[in-house]
């Protein structure tokens, strides 16, 4: 079996600290190493650009204009399933264009579900231990990747929410003006948590078979879904929307006092369990990110299971921030999946006891040397 989704190559322009990179990778293993501060993360943030147009350090997209240019270009050649593919994205200062295939696509939405990309940085490691916000933004970048329509629901939804805030935050609230936006929102909202819904029941179960393997069947991974709809499976989209409305409609007066909406998805959360104990609260450390380890690898199986194909995997330092144990998992994971791991430790090329992989060595935004290798 061959690897079926694969990135050939990167082109990048006066993308942060680059002036122009062109590199072409392996199709298996891809070690990106230099010194701290010389472009590694940057390169493999480009990667994550490609996929969702976004970068996952940051909302603002002119931040990854090289200082002092005025646009950015950043365009990859990958091969899924054998057909050849393209994107290709450029930033002005206050715009964005973005080709798949050489055409310009008119929504973000085209733009999803084409390159998959899984990023696995050392934040992700208190994926468990953060806030509801960081797994909330977790689940919408894994059920966009999936399903692209899930994204513009949210932004939708998004969108209407601020809305009404801002009527909650005006001199004279127009209550009117909230129903009709409480009629709307829970459209949407009603969508997003049934969506939400399947989306953690599956990795529920992925991430329990994993998490069972790395803790050699001592512990028991459950995740739950935690909404203010009490949401239950079968239970169709106006059953829960009538649900919402009447949330809604029950905090209206508190909603008036503190002038924020306080029931819809933007609310959720996951609680997560170990052997019954809720790990966010009294977990370990190592409970905390072994949890958290299991919830990332779940991730890429539930791509390959809904998509059909595993996404392309980036380690963004994370490989030395786990034991032997750990690492050796992530890398048995790997047939099949095309990897960038960087790394400031070039001892990782050891580690990494595979049979196909290139090395790519950064100094201060450039490629100064490539060295194939390999069984
Ligand atoms: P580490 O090993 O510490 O993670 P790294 O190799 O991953 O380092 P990057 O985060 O890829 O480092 O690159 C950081 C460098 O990129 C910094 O020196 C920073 O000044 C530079 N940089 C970031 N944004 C821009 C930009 N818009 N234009 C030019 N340089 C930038
Ligand atoms: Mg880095």
């Amino acid at each position: 079996v061959g690897v079926y989704l694969y990135i050939n190559s990167l082109k990048l322009v006066n993308y942060r600290n680059y002036d122009e990179l062109l590199v072409e990778f392996n199709k298996k293993v891809n070690l990106i190493i230099g010194m701290n501060g010389q472009g590694k993360t940057n390169l493999v943030e480009a990667i994550g650009f490609m996929s969702i147009g976004r970068s996952f350090r940051t909302n603002k997209d002119r931040e990854l204009i090289k200082f002092s240019a005025e646009n950015l270009y950043c365009g990859c050649d990958f091969t899924r399933n054998n057909i050849d593919k393209k994107i290709e994205i450029v930033v002005a200062k206050d715009k964005k264009g973005v080709k798949v295939n050489g055409v310009s696509i008119k929504s973000m939405q085209e733009l999803l579900g084409n390159l998959n990309v899984v990023i696995f940085s050392p934040e992700d490691l208190r994926l468990v231990k953060d806030g509801p916000k960081e797994r909330r933004s977790f689940i919408d970048k894994e059920v966009s990747q999936i399903m692209p329509r899930y994204y513009s629901l949210l932004t939708n939804y998004n969108k209407i929410l601020h809305q009404r805030n801002t009527v909650l935050k005006s001199y004279r609230i127009d209550e009117n003006l909230l129903d009709v936006y409480d009629e709307t929102m829970s459209t949407y909202a009603s969508e997003i948590y049934i969506i939400r819904n399947r989306f953690i029941e599956k990795l529920s179960e992925i991430s329990r078979k994993i998490h069972k393997n790395l803790t050699m069947d001592k512990e028991n991974l459950t995740i739950i879904y935690k909404n203010q709809v009490d949401l239950e499976s079968g239970q169709d989209a106006s059953q829960v929307r009538l649900n919402l409305l009447e949330k809604l409609k029950e905090s209206r007066q508190g909603d008036m006092i503190t002038r924020a909406t306080k029931v819809g998805p933007h609310k959720d959360d996951m609680k997560i369990f170990i052997n019954d104990i809720d790990v966010r609260m009294y977990g370990s450390q190592g409970q905390q990110r072994t949890a958290s380890i299991s919830l990332k690898l779940s991730e890429i199986e539930l791509i390959k299971q809904e998509v059909g194909d595993y996404p392309v995997l980036i380690l963004d330092d994370v490989f030395s921030e786990l034991d032997q144990t750990r690492q050796k998992m992530l890398v048995e994971k790997l047939e099949n999946i095309q990897m960038f791991v960087t790394s400031a430790d070039p001892l990782h090329k050891d580690i990494l006891d595979i049979e196909d992989y290139s090395i790519f060595s950064i100094e201060n935004g450039r490629l100064i040397g490539v060295e194939n290798g390999g069984v």
